[in-house]
């Protein structure tokens, strides 16, 4: 019997209990935590994200801000902005909507956003801080597929993990995280040889690929639990990097798409920015 994990009912549960610690550090601290989201040009996926973002933050009791800049806007200009929020008390949490356009550049961003502020874990000091062991802001992604791990109460001590995907945003803090948690981890990649081989001695197999359905039923080890993280538009609707019905034929428990990962890198941004706040003001509540 195979368990579907169902991200949409946990992450509620965790917004609920981001709600709570919210109106728990307002009475402390006499005031919310705030989030403040910048959009460069306007996307229109970019768009929808932020207003998500906004209305997430915002029905869980925090204050919500997002900044609009003009496309062409220079390293320079964000760089101010950055430094105003930075020294703003009331601003517990930065993003900025990734991809940004030219002529500003990802790494110039992510380095330049202080660290304690920086819920989206991209920046160089949460990276390193993620790699040595040491409290950081954890990408939303990978920080809520360990929850779904833990609420499907799946054993990863000893356990052979293999995360296909190696970026900075999902697959590498991933597979951090799991080191963490006392998996035996293998990171695959565009140039690993025979990945379905390697795919099917997993004991926990997360995929971040960005490949419709690219993991087959035969990648799969019987009562593997099975984590897809891929979300890609295809005329068929939206699917995930997995194949569901033929790899939940063989997985011990796996993630739908959509109603996976998805509410769970969403309600992360909120468990992250509640900690920005509490770390902010020396709460360890
Ligand atoms: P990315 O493009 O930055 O990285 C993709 C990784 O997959 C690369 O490391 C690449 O080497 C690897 N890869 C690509 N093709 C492969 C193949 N054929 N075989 C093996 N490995 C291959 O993407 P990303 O930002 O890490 O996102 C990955 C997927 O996850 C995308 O579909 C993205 O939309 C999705 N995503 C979903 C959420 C969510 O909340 N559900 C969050 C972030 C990303």
């Amino acid at each position: 019997m195979t368990t579907i994990i169902d991200g949409k009912a946990i992450a509620e549960a965790v917004r609920s209990e981001v709600a709570d610690g919210v109106a728990a550090f307002a009475e402390a601290h006499g005031r919310t935590p705030g989030l403040v989201g910048i959009q460069v040009g306007d996307d229109p996926a970019s768009e929808i994200y932020q207003r998500m973002k906004q209305e997430d933050a915002e029905a869980c009791g925090m204050v919500a801000r997002r900044i609009q800049l003009p496309a062409g806007t220079s390293q320079a200009e964000l760089d101010q902005l950055l430094d105003e929020l930075d020294a703003d008390a009331g601003v517990d949490g930065i993003l900025v909507q990734l991809p940004v356009p030219e002529p500003l550049e990802e790494p110039q961003i992510a380095a330049k956003i202080a660290a304690v502020k920086d819920v989206d874990g991209f920046s160089p000091g949460n990276v390193g801080r993620l790699l040595r062991g040491e409290p950081a802001h954890v990408p939303c992604t990978p920080a809520g597929v360990m929850r779904l791990l833990s609420e499907a109460d799946v054993a990863l001590e000893g356990t052979r993990a293999v995360v296909i995907g190696r970026s900075v945003i999902v697959g590498k803090p991933m597979a951090l995280l799991l080191i963490a948690a006392n998996a035996t981890v293998t990171v695959a990649h565009s140039r690993t040889k025979d990945l379905p081989a390697l795919a099917a001695e997993a004991d926990v197999l997360v995929v971040a690929a960005g490949r419709a359905e690219m993991v087959r039923g035969d990648w799969v080890k019987e009562g593997a639990t099975v984590i897809d993280v891929g979300t890609n538009r295809t005329d068929d609707g939206l699917k995930g990097d997995v194949a569901f019905d033929e790899a939940s034929e063989r997985a011990g428990a796996i993630t739908p798409v959509p109603g996976g990962v998805g509410p769970m890198t969403r309600a992360y941004l909120l468990v992250n920015t509640l900690a920005a706040a509490r770390r902010r003001v020396g709460d360890d509540s």
